[in-house]
């Protein structure tokens, strides 16, 4: 159930913004707000499962599909030495927005492994991004 005050269920209505990257039936995937790294982009379930258990085979199906094509279009324009997916289920995991996310955050050689940050991403590199990135998702 679509939950009013869930900030993703929000940006899948279109009552907040997001820098998107990539739609279809099941997911969106658009950047991260507060970028780890350069490329920080999430993949979204368009409906709101607060989990990996509450969320449908069906649409964590098309989530890892979301997330291969928007892995290639981080591989392809931003060339990170590697690239860190993940999905964080319950508090005392680290999640902190209750509607079901996958992260997808590019990496380079010796960088601290942090899950997040509090510094806000400049928001024309992160339209900018997403311009690229949709582009190379859409091939
Ligand atoms: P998690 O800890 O796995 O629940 O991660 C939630 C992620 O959502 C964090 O990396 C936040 O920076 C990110 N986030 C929170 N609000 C927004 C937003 N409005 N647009 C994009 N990303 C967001
Ligand atoms: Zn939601």
């Amino acid at each position: 159930m679509a939950s009013e005050s869930c900030i993703f269920c929000k940006i899948v209505r279109g009552e907040a913004p997001a820098a998107m990257v990539f739609e279809d039936e099941h997911t969106l995937a658009f950047m991260d707000i507060f970028p780890v790294t350069d490329g920080h982009t999430l993949v979204v379930t368009r409906e709101h499962a607060e989990n990996v258990f509450e969320a449908s085979r069906e649409v964590l199906e098309a989530v890892a599909a979301t997330a291969k094509r928007v892995a290639h279009a981080l591989r392809d324009t931003l060339a990170p030495e590697g690239l860190m997916v993940f999905q964080l289920n319950g508090a005392a995991a680290g999640q902190t927005v209750f509607h079901y996310h996958m992260h997808l955050m590019p990496r380079a050689a010796g960088e601290p492994l942090l899950l997040h940050t509090r510094v806000p991403g400049d928001p024309q590199r992160l339209a900018s991004l997403a311009e690229t990135l949709a582009r190379h998702v859409a091939r």
